[in-house]
């Protein structure tokens, strides 16, 4: 069933000027020149900040020496999804955030863009930098190929174990492939570096479901460690009359459609709404417009001020010409033969700070208003996993729906690890990368670390 009204289809050249790299690949002079305002400070505050603890100082000095190989080994060796997290770490808040030149009242060292720079010679060259280590006779798996698992099988592959993966999307990379804002990186990015953990030895099984094509008790019974890195689930409901409505989607099925789908093919309200104001809604705002969309609102029930969203992808937003609609609620979806016309909405007004120091909103009567668009998309966060944590016997959950996990990154069920968004409910690559990593030692050192042992 077709929308009421889609957006008008752009150019192929429009489309692709609209997708375009935000932060570009760096030239050789650029980056040289990059890496020479360094200043290689000791505990440098940028590794600090950084989840995984890549030795930046030590990865720009290789590139301003121009051993670019050393360099990207320098960042592998402590993110095997160095390449991605250059693209689509928020580095504001995280390395480039804490780089001292701030405090110098100069801009920060491009430490992401840097980072690219030296993993893109690899992946170009397809240099293999690393290699499985000594087979210990120990077999590990992991359910889900996102960047906790990807980094998960990486770092066992490299202490010699025999690792398979199990996913059940077709390609590997979970929401890097399927879900960062097309203008950050390609799903076929993700994919291409997924090839390094594959080079490793890992196996991937794509379109496996584990507890529906594979049961726990096969996989409990062929591997010594399993890990979970499920990541979250579909988008929650907002439970609105009229939300069955053909025009009303979830963000994640949304943004999956610009990431798998050639832009033209994807269908985009003339008009949009998207309800919430964290990231994962900008990243819908901002995909709608760049599609073609001409009227494209976010409705927050807060005001400004409380947005989740970095301030850095709100300005994204700002400059696609987003219209924001703060202290805002929808009441219903409206429409007409099964199809979205428009939403319902009414204004509300913001209560004293909670124990959190979060303003409750009201519905103030009186206010409502209606907004007249084609396609209304729920940006309100993801809900976990719980269903599948449940089925395994022993594994606890947390009260938010999250996997419960000791200091190892092991569950209640001690063959099963976890990380990622399932255990952290929710925050970036490089946090599921580090996750990934530290379950590989819990693991290792749970099964005795039999490549130290000689076991
Ligand atoms: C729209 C959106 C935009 C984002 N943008 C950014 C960004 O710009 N920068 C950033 O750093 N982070 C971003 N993130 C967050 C980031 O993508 C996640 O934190 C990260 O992907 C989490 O990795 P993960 O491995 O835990 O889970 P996921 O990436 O979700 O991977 C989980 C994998 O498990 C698989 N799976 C689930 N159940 C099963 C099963 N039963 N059997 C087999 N396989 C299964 C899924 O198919 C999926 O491939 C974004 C997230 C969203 C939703
Ligand atoms: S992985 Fe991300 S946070 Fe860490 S140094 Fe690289 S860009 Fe910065």
């Amino acid at each position: 069933m077709p929308l009421r009204d889609t957006a008008p289809k752009l150019s192929p050249e429009q489309y692709e000027k609209n997708f375009a790299e935000i932060s570009p690949a760096m030239t050789a002079r650029q980056a040289v020149t990059e890496a020479a305002r360094c200043l290689y400070c000791f505990d440098a505050p940028c590794t600090i900040a950084c989840p995984t603890h890549i030795d930046v100082p030590a990865f720009i000095k290789k590139i301003s020496t121009g051993n670019l190989r050393g360099s990207a080994r320098e960042i592998l060796s402590a993110n095997i999804l160095g390449h991605s997290c250059g693209r689509v770490c928020p580095t504001e808040v995280l390395c480039e955030g804490a780089c001292v030149m701030h405090e110098k009242g100069e801009a920060p060292i491009e430490i992401g863009r840097l980072q690219r720079y030296a993993v893109d010679h690899v992946l170009a060259d397809n240099l293999q930098l690393f290699h499985p280590g000594a087979p210990n006779g120990k077999r590990g798996a992991c359910i889900g190929s996102g960047p906790a698992s990807l980094a998960c099988a990486a770092e066992l592959a490299k202490f010699g174990y025999d690792v398979s993966v199990y996913d059940r999307n077709e390609q590997p990379g979970g929401l890097n492939t399927y879900g960062i804002a097309a203008y950050k990186s390609r799903a076929t990015d993700s994919v291409r570096e997924a090839d390094l953990v594959k080079a490793l030895g890992v196996k991937f099984c794509q379109k496996m479901e584990v507890g529906r094509d594979i049961s726990f008790a096969q996989l409990e019974k062929s591997f010594d460690a399993i890990f979970i890195g499920v990541g979250l689930g579909e988008t929650w409901a907002l439970n609105l009359p009229g939300e069955d409505l053909h025009g009303v989607y979830g963000a994640i099925e949304f943004i999956e459609r610009t990431k798998v789908q050639a832009f033209h093919e994807v269908e985009v309200g003339r008009r949009v709404a998207c309800i919430g104001a964290g990231n994962t809604a900008i990243d819908v705002v901002t995909a709608a417009r760049r599609l073609g969309a001409e009227a494209v609102y976010l409705i927050y029930r807060r005001g400004e001020p409380e947005m989740p969203a970095f301030a850095y992808e709100y300005e994204l937003a700002k400059r696609d010409g987003v219209s924001f609609l703060w202290q805002t609620q929808p009441v219903r979806v409206l429409g007409e033969k099964g199809v979205v016309t428009g939403l319902e909405c009414v204004r509300t007004q913001l209560g004293l700070p909670d124990a959190k120091g979060r303003r409750n909103p009201a519905p103030v009567p009186g206010t409502e208003f209606r907004l007249d668009v084609d396609m209304v998309v729920r940006a309100v966060g993801q809900k976990p996993t719980t269903d599948f944590l449940k089925a395994i016997k022993g594994v606890e959950i947390n009260s938010d729906g999250t996997v419960k996990i000791n200091d190892r990154h092991q569950t209640g069920h001690s063959k099963y690890f976890a990380g990622g968004d399932c255990a952290n409910g929710g925050k970036e690559v490089v946090d599921a990368v580090a996750d990934g990593m530290a379950a590989a030692r819990g693991m290792d050192a749970w099964l005795g670390s039999p490549r130290a042992t000689g076991r």
